[in-house]
């Protein structure tokens, strides 16, 4: 059986958002690029790409 990998990253398409999964709370977490949080327009409906780095399935 292959193991499921959830994404553990992703980039918004269309405001340039950048998350990173937080394994300890479960949850989504803005990626800060220095003092810069990345997180793109608020009012934005997210595009998510996680194609670029996500395989679900193990090898
Ligand atoms: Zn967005």
């Amino acid at each position: 059986m292959a193991t499921v990998i959830p994404p553990k990253e992703r980039v918004c398409e269309r405001c340039g958002r950048h998350d990173e999964w937080d394994d300890e709370t479960d949850a989504w977490l803005i990626v800060s690029d220095g003092d810069e949080k990345q997180v793109g327009n608020p009012h934005c409906l997210h595009e998510w790409d996680i194609n670029g780095n996500y395989n679900p399935f193990e090898d």
